[in-house]
């Protein structure tokens, strides 16, 4: 709880997040618990690590700085592509009211789902499935988060944004991408904003990048 205090004082507020709902969550989280126990000594820095299969948790500023900039509400229902350890889900569902998340890899999503429960989140619900063409059971969606990097952003997604909507992409390149706002107006008019630099591993799949044979 010390560590945590102290990365989320010195990591992620000192770097400019103020969003105190956002901070809060952060708080709350035990990230050690969402990495393998050999690593939990470098949970509570900033730094992203592996958690199998190739893929890794993202940096504890930069899942604070994606919560701050899609402006999560308690009415909120979100879908996030790319569960992974399930850590940015667990800050989504203490903000929103349900979070739906969609994982590629099934190792990743069933240690996802036992480590959501045994920690109380309710009102999660982790899937096994190609996000690119999202989850149209629960759409259409307030929120809409990717955490893997995209070619360009997958239609279907844009389809499930509810109205008055705003979806988070990394977009770019393999290896750099940048973060990508998309707003949907109360019409339906999609408008599209460009942000910072961001690493994150690739989003596969068929409206992703094209996984190697
Ligand atoms: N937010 C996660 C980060 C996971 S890294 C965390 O903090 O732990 C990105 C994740 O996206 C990886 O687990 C990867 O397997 C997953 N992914 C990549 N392409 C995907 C797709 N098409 N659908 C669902 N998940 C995908």
């Amino acid at each position: 709880a010390v560590q945590r205090e102290r990365m989320v004082r010195d990591l992620i507020a000192a770097r400019g997040i103020h969003d105190e709902r956002v901070l809060a969550a952060m708080r709350r989280t035990p990230r050690h618990l969402f990495v393998k126990d050999h690593l939990r000594n470098q949970a509570y820095g900033d730094h992203a690590l592996p958690i199998g299969s190739s893929q890794t948790i993202s940096q504890p500023y930069i899942v604070a700085r994606m919560s701050e900039l899609l402006e999560v509400g308690p009415e909120h229902s979100v879908l996030e592509i790319g569960t992974g350890s399930g850590y940015q889900t667990a800050v989504l569902a203490l903000l929103a009211r349900r979070v739906y998340s969609l994982e590629r890899v099934p190792e990743l999503a069933q240690a996802a789902i036992p480590r959501m429960r045994q920690l109380g989140f309710d009102n999660v619900k982790v899937q096994v499935f190609d996000g690119t063409v999202g989850w149209s059971e629960w759409a259409p969606y307030d929120r809409i988060l990717v955490t893997a990097g995209a070619p360009k952003v997958p239609e279907p997604l844009l389809g499930q944004l509810a109205p008055g909507g705003t979806l988070l992409i990394p977009e770019g390149q393999l290896n750099l991408q940048k973060l990508v706002i998309y707003r949907k107006s109360p019409r339906g008019e999609i408008r599209r904003k460009e942000g910072e630099d961001v690493a994150f591993v690739p989003l596969l799949g068929r409206h992703g990048w094209k996984p190697e044979k």
